[in-house]
């Protein structure tokens, strides 16, 4: 069986009009009347394809398939997300919604039976206007009313004040989480927002673990002092202390990393910050990456090693603020075996890979066995007006996809 390519590629042209702005960029943003205009486009397509639809209490828009002999089994669970960033790109969690429509859409036209009921899910704002993977964090059950209450955005408007602008009971989104018997599995297409499967120009990725991340706000205090009076050896240069570790972090990651290791200062900013000063103090942060639990716990332990001693060496002071920390999560070992039959079987020349960014997926691997495909991000390029992959790319991740949620439908 096969996906319909021309009607996917219409969706996925008709999605990314919606939202679309003079600089090419598409802005739906959570809860924003675009993003509702999206809702209403999907609902419409689940409509016409004869799939029942309805929205559970986070917002989530949830298309399922059933009949009376599989209505009692755990369902099989295919979603992403149709939010996005501000000026992104057309597809970024839209085609992972839009692939799991036209699987669904395909197999009630071949009024193909399966053991258990198939259900799409978008989720609400997975790209984090409110601190991300809401609508997914709602299903796994990781919400509670203090994350509720304390969820606001950029322009300071809480997310409860949101829904309730938008007819909804804000506690209701604690309604929306799913037992575990009720999910067999949780599959989920989304592209790879990496270089990896363009350079080595491969059709598809297979992933083996989601990336989990520790993030942190770190500061060196040492004494601000004139840049003329004060000698070399006499100061107590924060600056220094934040070069010191950049050099560091080639080291910590061979004898502290893996392959699959990351470690960036993506922003810092030096104290009073005038040219004829000695910095008397840095803040800057950490984003370290990992898929191995214990591989992220040793990071954790060289870094504050690291600048604990370089802090001693340069008569710093060093602190930091643990920012977020989100657990690295492998994908299920037998829906990755299906996943790569299938590849095979649909001739698909492709690759085992951990994925670098996180997704809903690792949310629902809380509840769940999880698989996910990756296609190829053009140039690596993603939440940007230029991200791309090959249409012939989407053919091959789309029967994937298809094929395997078949497979998986019609076996224990
Ligand atoms: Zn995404």
């Amino acid at each position: 069986m096969t996906i319909n390519f021309e009607r996917l590629k219409a969706n996925i042209n008709e999605l990314a009009q919606i939202g679309k702005q003079e600089d090419g960029g598409i802005y739906r943003m959570a809860f924003t009347p675009k993003e509702y205009e999206a809702r209403a486009w999907l609902e419409n397509q689940l409509c016409q394809g004869n799939i029942d639809c309805h929205w559970d209490g986070a917002l989530n828009i949830i298309g399922r398939i059933a009949d009376d002999k599989n209505e009692k089994q755990p369902a099989i669970l295919i979603g992403s997300h149709i939010d996005t960033v501000p000026n992104a790109g057309a597809l970024d969690g839209a085609l992972g919604v839009l692939v799991g429509l036209e699987c669904l859409t395909r197999i009630k036209e071949e009024k193909l039976t399966t053991k258990f009921p198939l259900e799409l899910l978008a989720f609400s704002d997975e790209e984090g206007r409110f601190g991300g993977m809401f609508g997914s964090r709602a299903v796994s059950g990781q919400l509670n009313p203090g994350i509720l209450e304390e969820s606001i955005d950029l322009d300071g408007q809480a997310l409860v004040d949101v829904l309730k602008d938008l007819g909804h009971d804000p506690y209701q989104a604690l309604d929306a989480s799913r037992p575990n018997e009720t999910v067999k599995c949780y599959l989920e297409l989304h592209i790879e927002q990496g270089p990896v499967l363009d350079v080595e120009d491969l059709s598809v990725g297979i992933v083996s673990d989601i990336t989990g991340l520790f993030k942190w706000q770190v500061q060196l205090t040492g004494a601000a002092n004139h840049a003329g009076t004060t000698p070399m050896d006499l100061r107590k240069d924060a600056f220094m202390g934040l070069a010191d570790f950049a050099h560091e972090i080639p080291r910590i990651i061979d004898e502290n990393g893996s392959e699959a290791s990351r470690l960036t200062v993506g922003n810092a900013t030096l104290y009073p910050g005038s040219a004829n000063t000695v910095p008397g103090k840095v803040e800057f942060s950490i984003d370290a990456r990992d898929v191995n639990p214990e591989v992220l716990k040793e990071l954790k332990t060289a870094c504050r090693k690291t600048l604990s001693a370089i802090a001693r060496r340069r008569g710093l002071q060093f602190d930091f603020t643990e920012v977020s920390v989100i657990e690295p999560v492998a994908c299920d070992d037998h829906i990755q075996k299906s996943i790569e039959k299938q590849a095979k079987k649909l001739n698909q020349r492709y690759k085992i890979m951990p994925s670098g960014a996180a997704h809903d997926a690792q949310m629902m691997a809380k509840i769940a066995p999880i698989g996910m495909i990756f296609v190829p991000s053009k140039n690596g390029i993603s939440h940007s007006p230029h991200e791309w992959t090959d249409w012939h790319h989407i053919e091959q991740g789309a029967n994937l996809m298809l094929n395997t949620l078949i497979e998986l439908s019609q076996n224990d």
